[in-house]
């Protein structure tokens, strides 16, 4: 997909008048766009902003009214020709081009992918408009949602960021999920960890969790591991056909990361990790061989300031000992978790860049304003992720 326009009518055109011509599809203005006919102009409405258009001969309007998705572009072009001789037909067609750049535009007779049945259409009616808004008439609308349910994902940790995250991937559509957690479910999680109730005090997270997500959606293929990580390699074990990775387990908090980092770098599998930190939530993105891992990260810590450095290497001993309090408040659990999985949608559909790489983003409780908290490169030389040259993000 192309990035989105800025001018309704950009000089350089990206869809050329033949191919146009050549779209064999009836063509129509998409479900999410408003027209309003003025006078001598037209307003159009989409994602959030205004275009204005002149139309002083009435052009605009006849073409807009020929986009009721009976016509196509070469039907449309035929027609005004007749009614406007003085037009040429690239002339017209152009205008179907700059509508196209501008998200406005898609085909009417586009068939749903296999992929998704009868129910996922219905279920996930509003995802499918919101995909299309980021599609051009070259796009197919239901491939962003195809790729959510087929996305197998492991998501590590089941209780104040995880039990979120659980709930909201299957609230997208995801239905291929593994999800560890070693943890029972105490009266004091239930400040945040609304997946839970007070009648399952005392069972397993992953028990609780795979009964309350099998009652919001029947049409899950989930697999909830009771179990404490230990280690990188037994990371690798629960990567098996895994394609992308949520952490956001923090039991060992520091350990954990680096064993993902290790686990996710070696195979080569995307992963996304957030957490809390008293009055700020954090998260960063991973996508090995494109982005810098957590390894480079650390680098450029040292490299930058021997205090950072140091404090790294205090909190990793600190947690081994995993006695620090664990401040938690809900809005700052809902943020974060809503930050990792856009981050995920953007990772796995391809509609976006991801904005977490390279970077420690961080929302504050006092702004809820997102910001870098650190920054660093790939290294070409790291133990992990080495090789690049250059960062794609
Ligand atoms: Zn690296």
């Amino acid at each position: 997909m192309q990035k989105r326009g800025k001018q309704l009518f950009p000089s350089k055109k990206i869809d050329s008048f033949e191919n146009m011509l050549m779209l064999n599809s009836p063509i129509k203005f998409k479900p999410t766009v408003q027209v309003f006919y003025q006078p001598n102009k037209i307003f159009i409405r989409s994602n959030g902003y205004f275009i204005t258009i002149p139309d002083d001969n009435g052009v605009f309007k006849a073409t807009f009214e020929l986009l009721d998705g009976q016509h196509t572009v070469k039907a449309i072009s035929e027609k005004l020709i007749t009614q406007f001789p003085e037009a040429s037909e690239e002339n017209l067609t152009d205008v179907i081009c700059d509508l196209d750049e501008q998200y406005l535009l898609e085909k009417s007779d586009t068939a749903p992918s296999k992929i998704l049945t009868d129910y996922d259409l219905e279920r996930w009616h509003r995802n499918l408009d919101f995909f299309n808004s980021y599609c051009r008439l070259s796009d197919n609308k239901y491939g962003a949602q195809a790729k959510i349910k087929q996305a197998r994902i492991l998501l590590l940790g089941l209780g104040g960021l995880g039990s979120h995250i659980l709930y909201d991937l299957v609230a997208l559509g995801a239905t291929d999920i593994r999800a560890v957690d070693f943890d029972k479910i105490d009266l004091t999680n239930l400040n945040r960890q609304i997946l839970y109730g007070e009648d399952n005090i005392g069972q397993l997270k992953t028990e609780a969790a795979e009964q309350r997500i099998k009652q919001f959606c029947s049409q899950l293929d989930v697999d909830f591991i009771n179990h404490r990580i230990s280690g990188a390699a037994d990371i690798e074990r629960l990567l098996e056909g895994r394609e992308i990775v949520i952490c956001v387990a923090d039991k060992p908090k520091e350990h954990i990361l680096n064993w993902l980092n290790e686990a996710c770098t070696k195979q080569g599998i995307p992963f996304i990790n957030g957490g809390l930190d008293t009055q700020r939530a954090v998260y960063c993105s991973v996508i090995p061989g494109q982005s810098g891992c957590i390894h480079c990260w650390k680098t450029c810590v040292e490299a930058k300031s021997g205090d950072s450095a140091n404090l790294l290497q205090a909190e990793s001993a600190a947690d081994a000992a995993e006695s620090q309090p664990a401040p938690a408040i809900v809005p700052l659990v809902s943020a974060i978790t809503s930050f990792v999985v856009a981050e995920f949608v953007r990772i796995v559909t391809n509609i976006a860049k991801p904005v977490a790489t390279n970077k420690l983003l961080s929302v504050d409780f006092d702004t809820m304003q997102v910001k870098p908290a650190e920054v660093w490169q790939r290294q070409i030389d790291c133990d992990y992720c080495g090789k690049g040259t250059h960062d794609a993000y």
